[in-house]
């Protein structure tokens, strides 16, 4: 029988691909994804414990769902992911409708975790059935944040239910690292990697029998790649694996056009994968380089083990390196002990490195860290005025060093129309008001990716104004450029 599961993913795309691989397992127990919480027989939460953001969206809609578990006591409610890991057994005192609670280690049994739970539901509903047990049934709980102590980290195939060329691919996982303001190495544990043989033949697969031409390699800091899986293995020891090497065999395999990874710790970018930027032909031209803060005093409190002169170099080596290249980065702002002039030093870095973007927050405290201890010295208030002036100064930035692409040629694979595409019935509703039977131009638009990871929009030549492009590369000269997005001619279809 066909059953619903309403999933919910928070964070970044480490979530975003567990979700991916929890719903290809339910699939196998031949679960549809629904929209529709009301329809579901599984409500799935896959929680990001990074943010307080994230994190109080997900208590408010999971505190919704109790009025649903009343008029449909069956319905079982799952929570994994982050928060699950370090408050999971709060959870389940807490919010007595939640069946299940795990963390990202034993995601893989969802299925028969949902198993036991549907067993235990049917049995009490035989009990209750039965007339001489008038007692309402305990609901059994099931509570799972074991981490996998396996040294190796192993899994044989990428999960995904998208289809279309694109794929994640995650190579590690925990972190070691410890920066004083993250949950991460508390709630995913220590860093492992997968060995490089199963990465590679798992990515063969993906290619020859699912059609990926682009992968994304995940994890928490890919380019600590394979340090744990060298220990006690001799210096020299050709064997030896590390991130250069995996990418290197990756670019071997034939029908794999683009690869792309995340996330990176300044602290463990080699020369060896600067020069790799410059030499390969399928390493994408753009690096996603969280620096969090442009204060060395702030960087230290933050015990994130590098400079900002040791961060720079590494920008100007790669541009030096592969003069295509666009770097982005993460920044946090009101970090605890962030005074005026330090923060000001992080918007001077912002003018010396010419990110592309940012992502960049203000700092919320997240129990369990070192940050979480430290005395407040900013209001919320003080902490957000700080991101809107940085975030208004880095779109100047980006604003200027994005018109560089103009005249530019760029590969795009196409993802979809422009966005604007998906409002024109309105549009078009509109047009028709004033009289014109003209669709406007953004309609007929596509949108795509270029290796630089920008979006770039084009509009199809008018004999190709039928064809479909989705998920199809082509090569576009760009005729003009924004902070945000650019536009360009196609020239061709690859
Ligand atoms: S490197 Fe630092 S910020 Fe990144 S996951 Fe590890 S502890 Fe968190």
């Amino acid at each position: 029988m066909q059953k619903k599961v309403f999933l919910k993913t928070y964070g970044c795309q480490m979530n975003e691909h567990d979700s991916e691989r929890m719903l290809s397992i339910l699939r196998e127990d031949n679960f549809i994804s629904t929209n529709i919480k009301e329809d579901a027989d599984l409500i799935l939460f896959n929680t990001c414990a990074i943010r307080d953001h994230a994190n109080e969206k997900f208590y408010s809609h999971i505190s919704e769902i109790r009025s649903l578990k009343i008029n449909k006591p069956n319905i079982i409610v799952a929570v994994g992911g982050c928060i699950s890991q370090v408050e999971g057994e709060e959870l389940l005192k807490k919010y007595s409708y939640i069946d299940i609670a795990f963390g990202p280690d034993n995601l893989d049994n969802i299925s028969a975790m949902v198993k036991k739970v549907t067993f235990n539901n049917q049995n009490n509903q035989n009990n209750q059935n039965n007339q001489n047990n008038q007692k309402k049934q305990k609901r059994e709980k099931i509570f799972d944040n074991k981490y996998d102590n396996s040294p190796l980290y192993s899994f044989k195939e990428t999960k995904f239910v998208h289809g279309n060329p694109k794929a994640y691919v995650t190579i590690m996982k925990g972190c070691d690292n410890f920066c004083s303001y993250c949950i991460v190495p508390y709630s995913r544990g220590r860093e492992k990697s997968r060995s490089v043989d199963e990465i590679v033949s798992d990515v063969k697969r993906l290619v020859e029998f699912h059609g990926i031409e682009e992968v994304m390699l995940l994890g928490q800091n890919v380019n600590s790649f394979g340090r744990k899986n060298n220990e006690g293995k001799d210096r020299k020891d050709n064997s030896n694996e590390n991130f250069v090497t995996l990418l290197t065999k990756l670019e071997d395999i034939s029908g794999l056009k683009l690869l792309r990874y995340t996330s990176s710790h300044p602290r463990d970018v080699s020369d060896e994968l600067i020069a790799f930027h410059g030499e390969s032909k399928k390493l994408a031209d753009h690096l996603h380089l969280p620096v969090q803060s442009g204060s060395n005093k702030v960087l230290e409190l933050m015990n994130r083990e590098y400079t900002v002169e040791h961060y720079l170099s590494i920008v100007e080596r790669l541009r030096k390196s592969n003069p295509r290249i666009k770097v982005s980065s993460d920044i946090i702002v009101g970090y605890p002990g962030e005074s005026e002039s330090e923060y000001e030093d992080t918007l001077k870095f912002l003018d010396q490195a010419q990110f592309d973007f940012i992502y960049s927050y203000a700092f919320s405290p997240r129990p369990r860290t070192k940050a979480f201890e430290l005395p407040a010295t900013l209001t919320r208030e003080q902490k957000l005025k700080r991101l809107r002036h940085l975030q208004l100064h880095q779109i100047s930035i980006q604003e200027k060093v994005r018109k560089e692409m103009v005249g530019e040629k760029h590969v795009i694979l196409v993802e979809g129309r422009n966005s604007k595409f998906d409002q024109s019935k309105s549009q078009n509703e509109s047009n028709k008001s004033n009289g014109s039977n003209e669709p406007k131009e953004t309609s007929l638009m596509w949108r795509g990716r270029a290796s630089n990871l920008r979006i770039v929009h084009f509009n199809p030549f008018d004999s190709k104004r039928d064809f479909n492009f989705l998920w199809k590369w082509v090569e576009i000269k760009i005729t003009s450029s924004t902070a945000i997005s650019s536009k360009g001619q196609l020239i061709r279809v690859l």
